[in-house]
């Protein structure tokens, strides 16, 4: 097996300033990623644009400049691509953790085996930095496997002139409801709640209720999908069930971390519904010595309250205390 003292898992925003500081410390490090880097935001809508500004963005203090003062998704791949190769960033990609076995060597001290769908490796610490967005939320209904049926949502022109309903009522959803009726195609929310979702970013929130208002966006509220055919859409509705012709869903219901995977390796997680994992506040070690969690993973099911501006520290954290155990 090849030897690294940090293997650090994700190659998210978060997995890549953890690598920064491993070297800033000289500390040697693997990153393994099971896609492409920063898989995530590749995955996001093309046209997406971030909330944050890009100086928020920043990691290991690489200025991050944009034509506007938010980035679009193409000037983040751009920068944490640019981060990446100029610090020679040492990453495995397209390859999976599958497990982690803990090796003890005797006296106090203990080193892990990590299993991917590749190889193997051995380190002495690991990072957790997996993030939330390769799970998305199922509906659970039949028909959900037609390749209609989408669960991430690329690029509105595909849609144009087609009946596609959006489920869902968050930013996902929003977003792409709006923009694939600007592109010309006939939009359907269906939201399961009695309003648009109330984490939905201030200045979209104005555009969606205008054009539900107005007619132009149909949405059906208190409502949920039943089942899903080739031409229709079997919905129940307060006014009872009706079927919509349909040729495409955009089911955007949320995405979740792979807890499953943390409580494999005996990660504690919260009992309430936050299953937030357990670990130190200050460094962010969890109950299993030396494995620590970084990024939005932390935050469990609570998926919205990390995200790459209030993350970034977690790094400075966690190296610090690797750096602190080696010296
Ligand atoms: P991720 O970026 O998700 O990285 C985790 C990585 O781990 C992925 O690349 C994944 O492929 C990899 N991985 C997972 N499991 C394994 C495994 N078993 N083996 C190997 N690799 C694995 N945040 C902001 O701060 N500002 C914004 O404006 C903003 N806008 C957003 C817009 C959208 C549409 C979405 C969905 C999110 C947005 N976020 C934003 C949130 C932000 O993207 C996440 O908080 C951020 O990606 C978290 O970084 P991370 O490194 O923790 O996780």
């Amino acid at each position: 097996n090849q030897s690294y003292t940090l293997i650090i898992i994700g190659g998210g925003p978060i997995g890549i300033a953890c690598a920064l500081e491993a070297k800033k410390r000289n500390i040697d490090y693997l990153i393994v990623e099971k896609g492409t880097l920063v898989n995530s935001l590749y995955n996001y809508p093309v046209n997406m644009t971030f909330f944050s500004t890009s100086e928020r963005l920043e990691i290991g203090g690489v200025p991050f400049v944009s034509n506007n003062p938010k980035p679009t998704r193409n000037e983040a791949l751009e920068y944490y691509r640019r981060v990446a190769s100029d610090n020679h960033i040492n990453i495995h990609l397209f390859e999976e953790v599958i497990n982690i076995n803990k090796i003890p060597t005797g006296n106090e001290e203990l080193y892990y085996e990590l299993e991917t769908n590749k190889t193997k490796y051995n380190a002495s610490y690991i990072i957790i930095s997996t993030g939330f967005y390769d799970i998305p939320y199922l509906l659970n209904v039949p028909g959900e496997n037609l390749p209609k049926v989408k669960h991430y949502y690329k690029d509105p022109h595909y849609y144009a002139f087609q009946k596609v309903i959006v489920v869902g009522a968050q930013n996902s959803a929003v977003d792409a409801a709006l923009e694939t009726w600007r592109k010309g195609a006939e939009v359907t929310m269906v939201i399961r709640g009695p309003e648009v979702g109330q984490r939905v970013k201030y200045w979209v929130r104005p555009d969606i209720e205008n054009r539900i208002k107005e007619g132009s966006i149909k949405a059906y509220y208190n409502s949920r999908i039943l089942a899903i055919r080739e031409k229709e859409v079997e919905i129940e509705t307060p006014e009872g069930i009706i079927k919509l012709e349909n040729d495409w869903v955009l089911a955007l219901t949320g995405y979740q971390p792979d807890l499953p995977f943390l409580r494999k390796i005996g990660i504690e997680l919260c009992n309430d519904e936050s299953c937030k994992p357990t670990y130190k506040e200050d460094t962010h070690e969890t109950n299993q010595k030396n494995i620590y969690l970084a990024g939005v993973i932390c935050g469990g099911m609570n998926t919205h309250r990390l995200f790459i501006e209030n993350s970034r520290e977690h790094a400075v954290r966690i190296l610090e205390d690797i750096a602190k155990k080696i010296l």
